[in-house]
């Protein structure tokens, strides 16, 4: 499937990348079940493919502890969320969870849909010492357009955001609305919604998933460039088993990099099926027809003004773009 024999200009392009000897941040599936229904999301679709259930405590700590060294050894600030494709508050215990990272120094942040973050939730991992993001994903604001989009109680979700915004600081709340065949207007109403309340929201496109979702139109790009958000240069993610994959999108697991019951975060990241999927990912010409990344909106085409533009960027710029995102690091949310 790869072709790694590249040419030396080929080569120095992908070591401009710069990718670190360490995933500066982690998605870890704690537990792989969600409480919604989105119709914008292979969920329903995938449970029923791919092996659910809870991770181990002993697995959860070996990664936590195994991270901690890694940020100790690099010096870098590591960051944490779990769930990739599942609601991190189904499990009634999460701030054990949390509490065990963050007292190892590992900054915690949450995607969620905030429907089970009840006040109690919300107490308990205050008092865990809890104080990092909220990025919920929150798809329109009538009534009957989120409760047809997410499949979840409006009013319940609601009265959770809004004990949350009472108890909580409104610059660590952050909206993810995903504006999937919303009606004229709402878009206005989502904005001035949660504009009068102070909080940040981000509008964006549905994603197909790599090709997962057959009602988000996607064609797939004939040859590709790299990873428009470069989530392989700095992101692992884990599944409950300990298997490394590729990255958010591959909810479907179809790229396995390893696995961390018998190596390390080290070990897989710097491994040579990671590097030499890297190494394809970013070569432009070396990938099997049906590869995820040419199904994925977020892969660069190779014949994109916006990669050519890129690579004629002094690295100086490049640089001071990367340094930008990595301070806004966050990982978006599955739908
Ligand atoms: S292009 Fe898409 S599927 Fe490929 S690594 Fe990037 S986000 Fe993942």
């Amino acid at each position: 499937m790869l072709e790694t024999n590249l040419s030396l200009g080929k080569k120095m392009l992908i070591e401009k990348k710069q990718r670190l000897p360490y995933p500066t941040g982690i998605i870890l599936d704690i537990h792989n079940y969600c409480n919604a229904r989105c119709i914008i999301c292979p969920y329903t679709k995938l449970q029923k493919k791919i092996p659910q259930g809870i991770m181990s405590w002993e697995l959860y700590t070996k990664i936590i502890d195994d991270y901690q060294h890694l940020m100790e050894k690099y010096t870098f600030q590591g960051k944490l969320t779990y769930c990739q494709m599942g609601e991190p508050f189904i499990l009634k215990d999460i701030s054990k969870w949390v509490k065990y990272a963050i007292e190892r120094n590992i900054e915690v942040y949450f995607n969620t849909n905030a429907s089970l973050l009840t006040p109690s939730v919300v107490n308990s991992l205050i008092e865990a010492g809890y104080n990092g993001l909220f990025n919920i994903s929150f798809f329109g604001i009538s009534k009957e357009i989120y409760e047809d989009i997410m499949g979840l109680s409006y009013d319940n979700t609601i009265n959770n955001i809004v004990y949350l915004l009472k108890n909580y600081p409104r610059k660590k709340i952050l909206i993810n609305a995903v504006n999937y065949k919303w009606p004229k207007g709402e878009k206005q109403k989502v904005l001035k919604y949660w504009g009068e309340r102070d909080i940040s929201v981000t509008i964006s496109k549905p994603l197909s998933r790599s090709g997962l979702m057959r009602n988000i139109k996607n064609p797939p790009k004939k040859r590709i460039a790299g990873c428009g958000t470069e989530r392989v240069l700095f992101e692992m993610v884990i599944s409950i088993n300990g298997d490394v994959l590729l990255c958010c999108h591959d909810m479907a697991r179809e790229n396995i990099l390893g696995n961390l019951r018998e190596s390390t975060i080290y070990e897989i990241w710097n491994g040579k099926k990671f590097q030499n999927i890297i190494t394809a990912i970013y070569s432009g010409n070396s990938l099997s027809p049906n590869f995820i990344c040419r199904r994925c909106e977020e892969s660069v085409s190779y014949w994109s003004i916006r990669r050519m533009v890129k690579n004629l960027m002094p690295d100086e710029i490049l640089k001071a773009i990367k340094k930008r995102r990595n301070n806004k690091w966050i990982v978006s949310k599955k739908t």
